[in-house]
């Protein structure tokens, strides 16, 4: 690579934090960028649960590629799902025989979440990763409250407004408590027939604590502030069974019509294309520059690869871990260009751990200090806004959440997509 080959490839595939950081990060670099992805828009995945549970409308926390990258002539946005590599050719190949060649390539291709073994339990307990996980979400809850509307058999009601989340990480907790709110404060006045501050809502999580990378202190705060807004949390019994009557975790069986699913992740299939080595969740091991070994003319970043880098432990699958990888990567890019070819390390810097349990408290740690309740939870609402993209979706989401704030009323309570007749059978 020299900066005699203006028309150098730089290929991205995956406009999610690691591939839009890394297109950001190769402005004014004497680069041609083709970023290709499946979906037209870049989706903010930390505020998803709020359209999953009728916060935020989709809009608010998603963007056409194209219209984030229409300032960039000299990149290049395609709209298209990449299901392999011609590693000799180099070659970007899509699963409708289209191909794009390139010189650098950088895989930025995610991960979805995993059912360890049961993918039979995804048609009952959808997981949350995309605007399209979060409007089944929204529409099985909504449902749920719908036909409990309409049930007379006392037990199938019960199970109708049986909420269950399996998975205790950041994304449960989150689930859990913005579905009680939703049930126990926004919903009781717009039913007659039923009280939907009776729903029951269950975190169930295997392990000993919830949400395990926090202290053990900040773990029974969310515990004890979850149970506060009306939340049974299950611990040390992991879900054996799912079907489209409930669960088993344990020995024990629990009706319910609304199972989802926030447990276990699996990286893209970035691994299998480069036939290279994964660990168990299929991540790409790469080298500590994020090259693929044996490739240095190929990158891997963010939640589809695992890399020491955080004093010798892996960087989490967290955005600013993505964002910093992709920063890095255009980085070497662009150094390369200019005839540097030396490799540099990349080094995850860790701003923090945070999660919100409901609308009045949160939990942070920044490993420095931790703080818990109303003041951080001001400071979880503030981050997220910041780092929203666009003045229209920050001022849009602040009034939203300012509206529930001080209402109570959820916003976003549409019924869409899906068949009438199967939506009422998912439900
Ligand atoms: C519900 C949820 C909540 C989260 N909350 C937080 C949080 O609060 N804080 C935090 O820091 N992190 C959070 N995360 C994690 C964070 O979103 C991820 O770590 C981050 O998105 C990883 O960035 P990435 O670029 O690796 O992948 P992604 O952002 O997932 O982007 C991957 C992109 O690749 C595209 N793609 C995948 N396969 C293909 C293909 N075959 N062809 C073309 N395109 C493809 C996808 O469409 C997507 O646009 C959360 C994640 C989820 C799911």
């Amino acid at each position: 690579m020299s900066a005699s080959s203006p028309l150098h490839q730089v290929v991205i595939v995956g406009a999610g934090f690691g591939g839009l950081a890394a297109a950001v990060g190769l402005a004014r670099s004497r680069v041609a960028v083709t970023i290709i992805d499946q979906r037209n828009h870049h989706l903010f995945q930390p505020l998803l649960y709020q359209v999953g549970t009728a916060t935020l409308a989709t809009s608010e926390i998603a963007w056409p590629v194209r219209h984030l990258l229409r300032k960039r002539p000299e990149v290049t946005t395609l709209l298209g799902e990449v299901s392999g590599l011609d590693l000799e050719r180099r070659r970007v190949l899509l699963d409708d025989g289209g191909e794009q060649a390139y010189d650098t390539l950088i895989l930025a291709t995610g991960a979805r979440h995993a059912y360890f073994g049961h993918d039979e339990w995804e048609e009952h307990a959808p997981g949350l990763k995309t605007l399209e996980d979060a409007t089944t979400i929204r529409r099985r809850i909504l449902l749920a409250f719908e036909h409990a509307e309409r049930e007379t058999d006392p037990t199938l009601r019960d199970a109708m407004l049986t909420f269950v989340i399996v998975g205790g990480g950041p994304t449960g907790v989150e689930l859990a408590g913005a579905i009680a709110e939703l049930a126990h404060q926004s919903l009781p006045q717009d039913f007659r027939n039923i009280d939907t501050r009776r729903a029951r809502i269950v975190l169930i999580e295997a392990g000993p604590r919830i949400l395990p990378s926090f202290t053990p202190e900040l773990s029974a705060y969310a515990k004890a502030a979850l149970e506060q807004l009306g939340v049974t949390v299950e611990l040390g019994r992991p879900v054996r069974a799912c079907d489209a009557d409930g669960v088993i975790f344990g020995d024990e069986p629990l009706r319910s019509k609304v199972v989802l699913w926030a447990a276990g992740v699996r990286a893209s299939a970035a691994a299998t294309w480069l036939g290279a080595a994964a660990d168990q969740a299929n991540r790409v091991k790469t080298e500590l520059d994020l090259t693929v070994p044996g490739h240095p003319e190929i990158f891997a970043i963010g939640d589809t690869v695992t890399v020491n880098a955080w004093h010798g432990k892996p960087a989490p699958g967290i955005a600013p871990a993505a964002k910093q990888q992709g920063s890095h990567v255009a980085a070497t890019i662009r150094r390369r260009l200019m005839g540097d070819m030396t490799s540099r390390p990349f080094r995850y810097k860790h701003a923090g751990n945070l999660a919100t349990i409901g609308k009045r408290s949160a939990v942070i740690d920044f490993g420095w200090i931790t703080l818990q309740g109303h003041f951080a939870w001001w400071i979880w609402g503030l981050a997220h806004i910041y780092f929203l993209i666009g003045v229209r979706n920050r001022l849009a989401v602040a009034l939203s959440w300012l509206w529930i704030y001080t209402t109570g009323t959820k916003t976003s309570c549409l019924i869409t997509q899906g068949e009438k007749k199967a939506a009422i059978q998912e439900a």
